[in-house]
């Protein structure tokens, strides 16, 4: 029996491929980036130097603002001293977060799971993901967030999925992990013994709404 949410929030609860990619069309606009055409190029290279720069983060290669000006150098391709790469992505982090907007569903999702205590368990940095849910008005929502400034390792790492359960008292089979990535969110919560769901947006059956039953009238 479920006694408690264990929540991720990118592309969960929020949509943030969508955020990004509008974030990296203006960077498109605003400066010529060599080898790419056109917006969806430089999206698709943005997200690729996104990536790989976020897990040189997490693994402690870099730090949180050096990640940012390694994804703006490798984007623009250009020697940029450190105060214009800031430049630059403070402009995409502007429009980034000007365009933060809730999945489909998540307002009633959030009204169906009230009952029970909800944790937010994210490999977002900590400060951003409480702007996040303050920003969209569901910070209320939640006893805790969890990321790994908390747990000290990020997910697929089991221990923050343990974390969470535990901030939540609860145990692992007593908990409900829902999230959109297989291998960071699902496998590893399974491994535990909590139950999963899978989000996979546009799919039937595997949205947001579709991981818990509507309330009783
Ligand atoms: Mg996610």
């Amino acid at each position: 029996m479920v006694h408690g949410y264990l929540i991720d929030l990118d592309d969960t609860l929020i949509d943030d491929t969508w955020s990004m990619e509008v974030a990296a069309k203006w960077l498109a606009v605003k400066f010529a980036i060599p080898g790419c055409d056109t917006s969806e190029q430089v999206v698709a290279r943005w997200t690729v130097l996104t990536q790989l720069n976020w897990c040189r983060f997490r693994n402690g290669e870099l730090s949180l603002r050096e990640q940012r000006r390694k994804r703006v150098r490798g984007l623009l391709q250009r020697e940029l001293n450190d105060g214009e790469a800031d430049e630059v992505f403070a402009g995409y982090a502007s429009e980034y977060q000007r365009n933060w907007r809730l999945v489909p569903g998540t307002t009633e999702f959030l009204r169906r799971t009230a009952t029970l205590p909800r944790v937010i368990v994210s490999n977002g940095e900590r400060s951003q993901v409480h702007r996040k849910l303050t920003a969209l008005g569901i910070h209320h929502h939640f006893v805790a967030i969890v990321t790994p400034e908390d747990a000290e390792v990020p997910k697929p790492n089991a221990k923050i999925f343990l974390h969470a359960a535990e901030l939540l008292g609860l145990r692992p089979h007593q908990c409900l992990m829902i999230g959109d990535d297989y291998e960071a969110d699902i496998r590893p919560a399974d491994s535990l013994g909590m139950s999963t769901f899978h989000v996979v947006r546009g799919t039937a059956g595997r949205e947001i709404l579709d991981a818990v039953p509507p309330c009783p009238e």
